[in-house]
């Protein structure tokens, strides 16, 4: 939705909606640096995001990695990160 990157989220609910997805779901629990970090409002886009929308320009515009808020283009807080060397793993829930 925002280009390449790892999407990580706070809303618990939204992570294990995403591991029902699979018969056999893990929810991570990360230590995130969000580093510089871009706040966009997606609102514009109504769910239609192309190659070219603002949505996707965070990581040409220099930032670490992009927050979308609540109700701002998605029904719950989204969060894209640049690299994996931002993250920490802290914890595994399986979600069965
Ligand atoms: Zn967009």
């Amino acid at each position: 939705m925002f280009g390449p990157g790892i999407y990580v989220t706070r809303d618990y609910s939204k992570a294990t909606a995403f591991a029902r997805h699979h018969r056999k779901g893990t929810v991570l629990t990360l230590a995130v640096d969000m580093g510089k970090c871009k706040t966009h409002d997606a609102s514009g886009c109504s769910g239609g995001h192309t190659w070219f929308c603002s949505c996707r320009k965070w990581r040409e515009e220099g930032y670490d990695s992009q927050y979308v808020p609540r109700g701002e283009g998605v029904l719950r807080e989204e969060n894209v990160v640049r690299s994996n060397e931002q993250i920490i793993v802290t914890g595994l829930t399986d979600i069965s």
